[in-house]
């Protein structure tokens, strides 16, 4: 369990894991970056009979592929010249090849049984020593390596980073029960040097530390708003720049977090907790569950409650 970090792999290229994977290219760790491409036939296809394996079908899926995780999604880089650090691929036909990192970073939906599944398949192919480690913003770390072993478990963890990844030095690192202690050790000093994090270790309670308070804070901002009639704009005016911080305000923090993920990370306390009082605070609002129905998901889809420009 020695093994220096050299190589990486991010699963999952969305807000995150591709902030994510642009950090460590910028450091300069080469990684992999995977993601789920949908395979569908078009229907000029379908009129033709070709199936997915026909070499023109395979051919637009990977161009497609590619497009999907290099275009679509935010990379931010420091220099386009670190570009050719990332490796994008299909998550399907390239997973076996986290056999060969160092460190894979899971940063898919937040959600369980979806983070659960897709360690079972990352245990398929992985080799002790790698570290492997999940970017959630507060599922419980021991419930999504239940199904896994204990050799696997000693080497998994949480690695919260904050959005943006390239600008916000906090991280939380989170040991599960099983998790090897000196590989924690390893980690967070790993974190600080060569990430420039600021690493704070964190127990596995539900949506740990800065989740518990910040999701607390704008889901009591926004509840306030709603009963008070202010508007988005009002509100960040006082919540962003009048209280010191220029891109935090409120409505804006939501946009960039994505207010499908915000309402998955506040629910993952509603879900945890027994206290009556506290599962009602962090209970979503319909208007952020009606926004996410209708795909304002934010600035990923380019409305949330600001429009993106
Ligand atoms: P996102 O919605 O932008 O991206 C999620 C990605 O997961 C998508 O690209 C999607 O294709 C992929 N995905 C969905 N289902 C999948 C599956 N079954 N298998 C493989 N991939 C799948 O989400 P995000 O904001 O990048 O969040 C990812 C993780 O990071 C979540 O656990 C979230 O809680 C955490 N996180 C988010 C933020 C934030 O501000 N958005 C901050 C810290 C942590």
């Amino acid at each position: 369990m020695n093994k220096p970090i050299r190589k990486a792999a991010v699963i999952g290229s969305g807000v995150m894991g591709s902030g994510i994977a642009a950090h460590l290219a910028n450091v300069g760790i080469p990684c992999l970056l995977l993601d789920m491409v949908p395979k569908q036939l078009t229907d000029e296809e379908t009129a033709k009979g070709l199936s997915l394996e026909h070499p023109a079908v395979r051919n637009r899926l990977a161009a497609s592929a590619i497009a999907k995780l290099t275009k679509t999604k935010p990379a931010p880089l420091y220099d386009d010249s670190f570009a050719a650090r990332i490796t994008p691929g299909n998550l399907e036909d390239h997973l076996a090849q986290i056999a060969d990192v160092d460190w894979v970073i899971e940063v898919v939906v937040e959600n369980l049984q979806v983070k659960k599944e897709l360690l079972r398949k990352v245990e398929q192919h992985w080799k002790p020593g790698t570290v492997v480690s999940s970017n959630t913003s507060g599922i419980s770390i021991n419930a999504m390596s239940a199904d896994c072993s204990d050799e696997f478990r000693k080497h998994f963890m949480g690695t919260h980073f904050f959005n943006p990844p390239r600008y916000m030095k906090l991280l939380e690192i989170i040991p599960g029960e099983r998790t090897d202690r000196d590989l924690v050790g390893r980690m967070k000093t790993f974190c600080e040097t060569v990430l420039g994090k600021g690493v704070v270790l964190a127990k596995d309670t539900p949506n740990f530390i800065a989740n518990r308070i910040g999701t607390y804070g704008l889901l009591i901002t926004l509840q306030e708003m709603l009963d008070k009639g202010y508007t988005v704009e009002e509100v960040d005016a006082v919540t962003g720049p009048a209280m010191g911080r220029p891109k935090s305000a409120t409505f804006r923090t939501l946009d960039l977090v994505g207010l499908d993920t915000f309402v998955h990370v506040a629910d993952n306390v509603y879900a945890n907790v027994a206290d009556a009082a506290e599962k009602k605070a962090f209970e979503s609002p319909e208007v952020l569950k009606s926004m996410v129905a209708k795909g304002w998901l934010g600035e990923k889809s380019g409305q949330g409650f600001y429009l993106k420009r």
